[in-house]
């Protein structure tokens, strides 16, 4: 007997603790609810003990704040020295008040010193103009080069960096302003004389540009030989385009023996029954005699090797073995 009332007793105790525990674990869960309605799980953010703002993703938000401070803004911002780093601290925020990343972002970041990247082009190392790019640079030093400027050979580029930002020129001003031309200056390019047949004929096939450049002669009579094709200047190297498709009759170094003469490394292309395309003064040859090409697939180089006064693609159509004007077709 007292075996069973003491079991009782214990039942009971146990019973009652449940219904406590089930009711707080309710209670629990009201309170729990109401605090996500009410608030969220944020990070108050402070920067030399002062708070800037409040962000949800801390990790994130650093992330970005350490890709800019390591690499820039992948513009003209190189990188950034950032005395202080931001603090994180775990805290609720009300629901509506809201998180600020962008201005924390901009706050932490504009504390530091912004270095900016850029590229000086020198000329006999002094820096004569800023740019902002590599290629930029690049670009007006090989157009100082094509044009002969005769302080081709004194140019530089130099990689700079500065906190301050510098006044970046274009390659056009950039040219301009440091062309010196030669004592002998070379007219500017007439209009070619030639007068062919005043309606071109259709070529039958159509042409894609081999290379993209400045005209420097056209097709028809120079002052000392009738000029055969149009001159296209490029840097040496261009990657020079098949016009159009066809199949290889002559790719090698023109001479008396194959009637390429003074075309330096040159490639025919058989572009239909009637149409070779010639591509001459080439650097460098990408496709033998006998294969076939496809239009706008590269078949040489710029250069210029054989007659030739400057890197250039010398293009010029037959039309059954007659030299006709490129420009009928295109550069027009
Ligand atoms: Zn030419």
């Amino acid at each position: 007997m007292i075996k069973i009332s003491s079991l009782k007793k214990v039942v009971i105790g146990f019973r009652k603790f449940i219904k406590i525990l089930i009711i707080l674990v309710i209670a629990a869960v009201l309170i729990l609810g109401i605090i996500k309605v009410t608030y969220k799980q944020t990070y108050s953010v402070s920067l030399n003990g002062e708070v800037i703002g409040y962000t949800q993703d801390k990790v994130a938000l650093q992330k970005r704040i350490n890709d800019y401070i390591n690499t820039g803004n992948g513009d003209n911002v190189a990188f950034v020295e950032v005395k202080e780093m931001p603090e994180y601290t775990a805290c609720l925020l009300k629901n509506g008040i809201e998180t600020n990343d962008d201005e924390i972002f901009n706050i932490v970041t504009s504390s530091g010193t912004q270095y900016y990247k850029y590229y000086a082009i020198t000329e006999d190392e002094d820096e004569k103009a800023y740019v902002k790019t590599f290629a930029d640079a690049e670009s007006a030093v090989n157009q100082l080069k094509d044009k002969k400027s005769t302080n081709s050979d004194k140019l530089g580029i130099v990689e700079k960096y500065s906190t301050e930002q510098v006044e970046y020129k274009s390659v056009e001003t950039c040219v301009s302003e440091l062309y010196k031309e030669k004592k002998v200056v070379v007219a500017s390019v007439p209009k070619a004389t030639y007068t062919g047949p005043s309606v071109a004929t259709s070529l039958g096939i159509s042409l894609v540009k081999p290379v993209s450049g400045t005209i420097s002669s056209r097709f028809g009579i120079r002052s000392r030989d009738n000029h055969k094709g149009l001159d296209i200047a490029a840097p040496k190297g261009t990657a020079i385009k098949a016009a159009a498709s066809g199949t290889v009759t002559f790719a090698g170094f023109g001479g008396n023996g194959n009637g390429y003469s003074g075309y330096g490394y040159v490639v025919a292309i058989k572009s239909s029954s009637s149409v070779t395309i010639l591509y001459a003064h080439c650097s460098a040859l990408y496709v033998k005699s006998g294969q076939t090409v496809s239009q706008g697939q590269v078949i040489a180089a710029v250069g210029s090797t054989g007659i030739s006064t400057g890197n250039h693609l010398h293009f010029e159509i037959r039309v059954n073995g007659k030299a006709v004007n490129p420009q009928n077709y295109i550069y027009n």
